[in-house]
C-alpha cells in the first residue's frame, strides 16, 4: 500500500511531543511491513538539520493557491532515519516556518492551513496518488476537507483519509479567513454545525471537527481515551460530533519505535542493558547522578520528562518533587512549557533548590538527556489531568523504570497497579492513583518508595514485567493497516 503522512512533527527532526514519535514510529513499522510511506512536513528553520540525510530541493516551482493569488514554494527531500520526508518551504512575506520555533504564533491556524493546502497541492502536481493519506491533529485536520471538497475534482478521487487526534484540547478554531485563504470559500456552507461550524463559537470553524466529519476513519491514540472522549468531557466539546460518527471512530494504542528506544543499543546512554542483565541500568543511574551533580547515595531516583502544562498536572509534578525529597528519594525533572508563567515558576524552583544534592531541574528540551533519565531513574511520575496515550510511561518501562501514573487515558491501557490491578501478577508493572490531588499522588508514591526500600526483589519484579511487555509498533501497526484496508475497500 502507498501511504502519505501529512504532519507538523516527525521525530527526531521536528519534535515537540508524542505526535513526532508516532509519525516516525508508525511510518517505520509500515515500511517494514512492505508498504511505501512518505512524510510531508513544513520546512522549519529550527529543525534538527543534523538528523536529515541528503537534503536537497526536489521540486522547484510549487505555486500554492492562497487567497486570490498563490505562494511560491520549494519542496525539499531528505531521509530522516531512513524515512522519506518532503519539506514544504514557502517563499513569502508571511515567513510561515522561519520563526525559530515550531508553534506559538498568533497566525497559527493560517500557517497550518497553508501547510496542509501546500501538501495536497504538491501531491496533485507531482502525481502522487497514495491509497491512504494519514493526517494528524488539528494542524493537518483540514486534509480531508480540502481533499473531498477541492482536490477530489482535480484528479484525486480515489484517495482515502485516516485522521488521528492525538490531543483533543487543541482543535484549531479560526475565522472565515481560513476558508478564503484555502479556496474553500462559502462560509455559510462550512459554518453548518454538521460540517466545520464550531459548536461553541458562532462564526468560527473548527479544524478538528472538519477532520472528524470528512475523514474516512478517525482514530485517537488509545482505546481508553476513545471511550473517555465519547463518554466524558475529555472530548473538549467534540463528544457529540464523535458520537454521530462513532461508526468510523476508534482508539489505537500508540507504539514505541524500538530502534530509538532500546536500552541494548541506545547511543545516548553510556551503559547498555537488557531484561537478563540490569547491571548497565545501575551504572546509568550513577552516570545520570554524576552528570546532574546529584549525590551518590542508596536512594531511589524518581523522574519526570515532558511538557510542563495543565494537561500533565504541573501542580502534582511540583508536589512529587517535594514529596520525593522529603521522603528519602531523589528527583530529576526535564521539561519546558510554552507558557511563560509556568516556565518562570520552574526556573524559580530551580534556583531555590540549586544547592540541594537530591534534586535537579533541567528546563528545556534535550533528547539526549531524556534517554539517560529514562535509563538512570528508578521510577517516573506522570500525574496527568488527561492523557490521550502517553509515551513517557511506555518508554520508561522499556528502560526498566517503574511508572507512577494517574488512571486516565492511555495510562489505563498500559500501567497495571502492583497492588490493586485485576491483571495477573506477571503483568503488573507500576503504581496507579485516581484522584488528581496531593493525597492521590502520595498514596501511589509512598507505596512505590516503600517497595523500593523494603522489598527490592518485589520492586525488581515490576521492573522486569515492564521490560518484558511488548510496547512496539508491531500490534498497532497491524491495527492501522487493517483500518487502511477497510477504508480503501
Ligand atoms: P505529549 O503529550 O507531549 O505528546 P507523550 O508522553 O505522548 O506526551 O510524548 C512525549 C515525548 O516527548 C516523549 O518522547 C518524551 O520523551 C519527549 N519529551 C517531552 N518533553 C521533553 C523534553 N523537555 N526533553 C526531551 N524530550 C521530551
Amino acid at each position: 500500500m502507498y501511504i502519505v503522512m501529512i504532519s507538523s512533527e516527525c521525530a527526531p527532526v521536528a519534535k515537540v511531543g508524542g505526535l513526532a514519535d508516532v509519525v516516525s514510529g508508525l511510518s517505520r513499522e509500515l515500511e517494514i511491513r512492505g508498504n511505501a510511506v512518505e512524510i510531508i512536513l513544513p520546512k522549519y528553520d529550527c529543525m534538527r538539520y543534523d538528523q536529515i540525510w541528503g537534503l536537497q530541493v526536489t521540486y522547484q516551482d510549487l505555486w500554492v493557491p492562497w487567497f486570490n493569488g498563490a505562494i511560491h514554494c520549494s519542496v525539499w527531500f531528505g531521509f530522516v532515519h531512513g524515512r522519506k520526508c518532503f519539506f514544504i518551504d514557502p517563499h513569502s512575506g508571511d515567513n510561515f516556518f522561519n520563526r525559530g520555533a515550531y508553534y506559538g504564533f498568533t497566525d497559527e491556524a493560517l500557517r497550518m492551513a497553508f501547510f496542509t493546502k501546500a501538501a495536497l497541492e504538491f501531491m496533485l502536481k507531482t502525481n502522487k496518488r497514495p491509497d491512504v493519506i494519514h493526517s494528524h491533529d488539528w494542524q493537518t485536520a483540514l486534509t480531508p476537507v480540502l481533499l473531498f471538497e477541492i482536490y477530489k475534482y482535480h484528479g484525486m478521487a480515489n484517495q482515502r483519509v485516516c485522521h488521528t487526534i492525538h490531543n483533543f484540547k487543541h482543535q484549531g478554531v479560526a475565522g472565515e479567513n481560513i476558508l478564503w485563504a484555502t479556496g474553500l470559500g462559502r462560509p455559510d456552507y462550512y459554518y453548518a454545525k454538521d460540517r466545520l461550524g464550531d459548536d461553541f463559537n458562532h462564526q468560527a470553524i473548527n479544524f478538528t471537527k472538519g477532520g472528524i466529519v470528512y475523514s474516512n476513519f478517525v482514530t485517537t491514540v488509545s482505546p481508553h481515551h476513545a471511550w473517555e472522549v465519547l463518554n466524558t468531557d475529555m472530548g473538549y466539546g467534540l463528544g457529540h460530533t464523535l458520537y454521530l460518527h462513532r461508526n468510523k471512530f476508534g482508539g489505537v494504542l500508540n507504539g514505541l519505535d524500538y530502534d530509538t528506544w532500546n536500552p541494548e543499543i541506545d547511543r545516548y546512554i553510556p551503559h547498555h542493558y537488557n531484561v537478563n542483565d540490569l547491571e548497565g541500568k545501575y551504572r546509568d543511574k550513577e552516570a545520570l547522578r554524576h552528570r546532574l551533580l546529584l549525590r551518590q547515595e542508596y536512594k531511589p531516583l524518581i523522574a519526570y520528562v515532558g511538557r510542563l502544562d495543565y494537561q500533565k498536572g504541573v501542580h502534582l509534578i511540583r508536589h512529587a518533587l517535594f514529596y520525593s525529597i522529603w521522603n528519602g528519594a531523589q528527583f530529576v525533572l526535564l521539561g519546558s512549557s510554552p507558557e511563560g508563567g509556568i516556565n518562570d515558576y520552574f526556573w524559580h524552583l530551580k534556583h531555590y533548590l540549586n544547592d540541594n544534592p537530591d534534586c535537579h531541574l533541567e528546563i528545556g528540551f534535550d533528547e539526549e538527556l531524556a534517554h539517560l533519565i529514562y535509563a538512570g531513574a528508578d521510577m517516573i511520575v506522570a500525574p496527568s489531568m488527561f492523557e490521550p496515550c502517553g509515551l513517557i510511561q511506555m518508554i520508561a518501562m522499556r528502560y526498566g523504570t517503574v511508572p507512577i501514573v494517574r488512571a486516565v487515558g492511555g495510562f489505563v491501557d498500559t500501567v497495571f497497579d502492583k497492588d490493586y490491578s485485576d491483571r495477573p501478577e506477571e503483568e503488573r508493572n507500576g503504581f496507579v492513583f485516581n484522584n488528581p490531588d496531593y493525597q492521590g499522588i502520595e498514596s501511589a508514591m509512598s507505596r512505590a518508595i516503600g517497595l523500593w526500600n523494603l522489598y527490592p526483589l518485589e520492586f525488581k519484579k515490576l521492573v522486569l514485567n515492564g521490560m518484558r511487555h511488548d510496547f512496539s509498533w508491531n500490534r498497532p501497526g497491524q491495527d492501522y493497516l487493517n483500518i487502511y484496508e477497510y477504508i480503501r475497500a
